[in-house]
């Protein structure tokens, strides 16, 4: 029987455990390893990081699930990948490390004859001095980052609610940051719940970002068509942020942050101290550290991994200057360009290159978005991948199945409130993530697919979402018809 192993139970990992599981049947065997006993619906932890919602609204244990429909699971980390085999077990395998209750910390070796890495990132809060919630800054990249922040933020309403003045910075930890979209995401959810506290009046809010512009959320912006203009997105997203009042410094790098303060550098070199009362700043992302050796125990891992640590697959990878970069050097296979059985999904596979412009500062610090890795292609890719072992399993020829991020599109909906009338959403979609000049000349996107609206539709679209994938993630009847 086939053995087909997944590392990783996130958006990616788990939609292609799924699929190949429903596909396949008794055909294969599907294990999913992964070091938390929970999938986590990461979109709405910004609901946990301002206590709208509990982590368990946005956690779902994969052991009951896995057991119901057939998919072994293992509570472990991945370590390393030995593509060869190795003098211990002469087959591809992987070594895991036990993180479940019963023996953490014991190594065990699982054979696969296809894997996929669905890792997702490293947080890498060390990049910068101070940052994180081990240091002096807040996060909703986990649940538990979420809960935590929410308590904080509490803390700080009480202290308004009492007379204090409080100020709120929201953004980004690092000028390599991605993910963008969810810190602008929280920081207007975090202006609507001060207003619905009654405390608007005594709170600054700033978000603080390495984007150019307001709105670049790493794609390089957008041009959006509005009453016959074609417009840049950032008149959207300036209007949407002036309007609630949240102020913006753009085009910048934190440098270090301590208790009530922090320090960053903008493009123009320029050093700025900035004191809060709380910042909630994303880090950073790498790849999860796992290595690669051959047969011999000879370390490969620069031939599978950039290194950034993401896994290689069949983008071009090739230097070239910026201006050079086209939507052709995106991935569509996600798989390795080394071994045909080993294939990258989600955030786990290296991009190629940016997408927003890269700039620096004078003596090279590098202030620009990272590409952004967005829960749709995500997903998409996880399946693409699932489609093509599926087909290989079962003989068909080649070609495999594709999912690009230069033929899909992306949308960020920023979502305030809850309840069915009282809320209100920036919805904003691209199509493609990754511009293409040669298709769509002018602008490099389909503007009639990108789009920036306000209102409560996309409020009912988020919760929607929310619940939709929450009941796919636990592989209820119909689940499969649900789209990514
Ligand atoms: C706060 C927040 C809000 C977001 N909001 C949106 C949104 O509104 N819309 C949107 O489209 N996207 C959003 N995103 C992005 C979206 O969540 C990601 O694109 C998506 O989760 C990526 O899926 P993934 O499977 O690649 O990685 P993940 O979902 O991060 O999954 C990675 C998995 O790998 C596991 N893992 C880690 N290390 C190892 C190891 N060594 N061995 C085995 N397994 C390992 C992890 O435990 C996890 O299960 C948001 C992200 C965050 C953090």
């Amino acid at each position: 029987m086939t053995r087909i192993v997944v590392l990783g139970a996130g958006v990616s990992g788990h939609t292609a455990a799924a699929f190949l599981n429903r596909w396949l049947g008794k055909d294969a065997a599907v294990t999913v390893i992964s070091p938390n006993p929970d999938y986590n619906w990461l979109p709405s932890n910004i609901w946990v990081g301002l206590g709208r919602m509990a982590p368990k609204d946005v956690l779902v244990p994969l052991a009951p699930i896995y057991e119901r429909v057939g998919i072994e699971f293992k509570q472990a980390r991945a370590l390393g990948i030995f593509p060869h085999g190795s003098a211990a077990l002469d087959k591809p395998h992987v070594e895991i490390e036990s993180t479940g209750d019963k023996q953490p910390g014991t190594r065990e070796l699982v054979a696969y004859d296809f894997l996929i890495n669905a890792t997702g990132p490293k947080l890498q809060f060390e990049a910068t001095e101070g940052l994180g919630p081990a240091g002096h800054s807040l996060s909703v990249c986990t649940a538990d980052h979420a809960e935590h922040t929410a308590k904080v933020f509490f803390s700080h309403i009480q202290a308004m609610k009492a007379g204090a003045r409080r100020r709120f910075v929201i953004g980004t930890g690092h000028g390599t940051c991605t993910c963008e979209g969810a810190a602008f995401e929280y920081a207007v959810n975090l202006e609507f719940e001060l207003r619905r506290h009654g405390v608007r009046d005594k709170a600054e809010v700033i978000y603080l970002s390495n984007e150019y512009v307001l709105g670049d959320f790493g794609m390089g912006g957008a041009y959006i068509r509005r009453n016959g203009y074609n417009t840049p997105i950032n008149i959207f997203t300036e209007s949407l942020f002036a309007e609630r009042g949240i102020d913006w410094i753009l085009r910048s790098h934190v440098q270090k942050v301590e208790a009530s303060r922090l320090w960053y550098k903008n493009l123009d070199g320029e050093e700025h101290e900035l004191p809060f009362d709380m910042a909630m700043l994303l880090p950073p992302f790498s790849g999860v550290g796992l290595k690669a050796y051959d047969r011999s125990g000879a370390d490969i891992t620069h031939r599978l991994f950039a290194p950034n640590g993401f896994m290689r697959v069949d983008a071009d990878y090739s230097p070239k200057p910026f201006q050079q970069w086209s939507a052709q050097d995106w991935p569509r296979v996600y798989q390795s360009p080394e071994f045909s059985n080993i294939f990258a999904a989600g955030i786990a596979f290296a991009p190629p290159h940016a997408i927003s412009t890269p700039r620096t500062t004078k003596d090279g610090t590098p202030i620009f978005p990272a590409p952004p890795r967005t829960g749709m292609p995500s997903a998409s890719i996880g399946k693409a991948v699932a489609r093509s072992i599926r087909d290989s399993i079962e003989g068909k020829p080649a070609p495999l199945h594709a999912a690009s991020m230069a033929e899909m599109g992306a949308a960020c909906i920023a979502s305030t409130g809850t309840g069915l009338l009282r809320g209100s959403a920036a919805s904003m979609t691209v199509f493609p993530i990754v511009p293409d000049f040669e298709r769509y000349r002018e602008y490099g996107r389909d503007l009639s697919l990108t789009a920036g609206e306000i209102g409560l539709a996309g409020h009912w679209i988020k919760h929607l979402l929310h619940y939709m994938f929450l009941y796919k993630a636990r592989l209820r009847p119909g689940w499969a018809a649900i789209p990514e």
